[in-house]
């Protein structure tokens, strides 16, 4: 079910709320408004010394079984976009990153508990550290390996906004 039709009730004293538009509840009881804003992600283009970039296998739903890149959600107090990345590429493959720079971003839908959340994903490009140890799966990675970005199948990819993002970074590449 889409977000609206998952949230009903005010989050500040549980009246019924009314939908406003597709963005926001407005309660009739206490006025106030809730909106509909989409969740926060940062994911990156992990490069090796040969060029190759980090790719895994999720092991979590949604999309569990298909590519992706390393990725997560921005936490409450991650001071940064780019800290998010150095968070969860270490959280989710062990790995020390370095020279973070913005590529782009692309909305998709995170579905989640039942309920198809709207969701911003900002992608990266960035280096290992030479003082990275090796990738390594994890409870959140099935697998993980460097590969061209030209020969990936994107097909493969659970999340359209990844398959958006590596075609941009194969037009950073190109420029
Ligand atoms: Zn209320």
């Amino acid at each position: 079910m889409t977000i609206q039709e998952a949230y009903k009730f005010c989050l500040y004293c549980g009246s019924k709320a009314n939908l406003v538009g597709e963005d926001h509840l407005e309660c009739p009881n206490c006025g106030k408004k809730f909106f509909f804003s989409p969740s926060v992600g940062s994911a990156c283009f992990c490069r090796n010394p040969k060029g190759e970039i980090l790719v895994i296998e999720r092991n979590i739903e949604p999309h569990k079984g298909t590519l992706g890149l390393p990725a997560g959600f921005v936490d409450i107090n991650d001071p940064t976009l780019e800290s998010t990345i150095v968070r969860e590429i270490m959280e989710e493959v062990g790995c020390k990153v370095k020279n973070i720079k913005y590529l782009s971003s692309h909305h998709t839908i995170y579905p989640f508990a039942g309920v198809d959340r709207p969701h911003m994903s900002t992608f990266w490009v960035c280096e290992l550290d030479e003082e990275t140890p090796e990738p390594k799966t994890s409870s959140e990675v099935s697998k993980v390996f460097f590969a061209d970005v030209k020969t990936l199948d994107l097909s493969k990819f659970g999340f359209d906004s990844t398959r958006m993002a590596i075609k941009d970074y194969i037009d950073f590449l190109n420029k």
